[in-house]
């Protein structure tokens, strides 16, 4: 199988707290996997070394078969870090026009601000979209490089029903489109919408790994 992204028997620690403990984990070509665990599982941790934003300490990182800080792997990976925020000052249509233009077949802009319904917001400036908009754009702009695999943290926190459902939306047709996804959340019951697998990490490590399903009969409560 075409292996995206994988770790391998790899640790994180800051400081005294171990974040990874050993973890293994892949996420292959055409899947949609949802990354579950409470918080402070290491969900974010593991996130940020798969898509380079951080080092392990010991153990193996690739990202199409490279570091995951080469600029060849980073280009075809599609990403919002749940600390990411938008830039106040510049217009929703340049913002996507700008992050766009970094891409070889970037999605026409329009059509991209049509898709998560911000089109009659495309000449605002970001920092006075909504909160929920704001969201929504990041994940847009996550998509606009027609990305091999889209890695997303918690990305519907703080949206309404209509927009998380909008959102659910978008990312299916990524993945109709044979887009590959990992994506965080607390709930089952919004992983299970879309995802073909399920990992469940708890304190650094896999607890978990299989169909929904599967999952679900394992992990009683529907919260983890
Ligand atoms: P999750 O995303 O599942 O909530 P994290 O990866 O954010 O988990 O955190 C895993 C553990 O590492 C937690 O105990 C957290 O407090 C700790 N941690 C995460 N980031 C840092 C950091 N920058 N400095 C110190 N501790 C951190």
């Amino acid at each position: 199988p075409d292996v995206l992204a994988r770790a391998c028997g790899v640790c994180k620690s800051y400081g005294p707290v171990t974040a990874l403990d050993g973890i293994d984990f892949a996420v292959t070509a055409g899947e949609t996997v949802g990354l579950l665990g409470p918080n402070g599982a290491g969900k974010s941790t593991l996130l940020n070394l798969l898509s380079g934003l951080r080092q392990p300490d010991s153990g193996l990182v690739e990202l199409f078969g490279r570091d995951p800080r080469s600029p060849l792997a980073r280009q075809l990976l599609g990403t919002t870090p749940q600390a990411t925020s938008v830039p106040a000052t510049l217009r929703v249509r340049e913002t996507v026009d700008f992050v766009g233009s970094h891409y070889a077949d970037p999605v026409p802009t329009g059509e991209l601000l049509d898709g998560f319904g911000l089109g009659p917001a495309a000449n605002k400036q970001c920092g006075g979209l909504s909160g929920g908009q704001q969201r929504r754009l990041l994940v847009a702009l996550a998509l606009v490089g027609r990305p091999r695999l889209v890695i997303l943290d918690e990305p519907t926190t703080g949206l309404d029903v209509e927009a998380r459902e909008n959102l659910w939306e978008r990312l299916a047709d990524y993945r109709a489109g044979g887009g590959t996804l990992l994506v965080t959340s607390h709930y089952l019951d919004e992983i299970q919408t879309l995802a073909s697998r399920v990992v469940v990490i708890n304190g650094g490590s896999v607890v978990a790994d299989g169909q929904v399903d599967e999952i679900r009969s394992r992990v009683s409560v529907s919260r983890v």
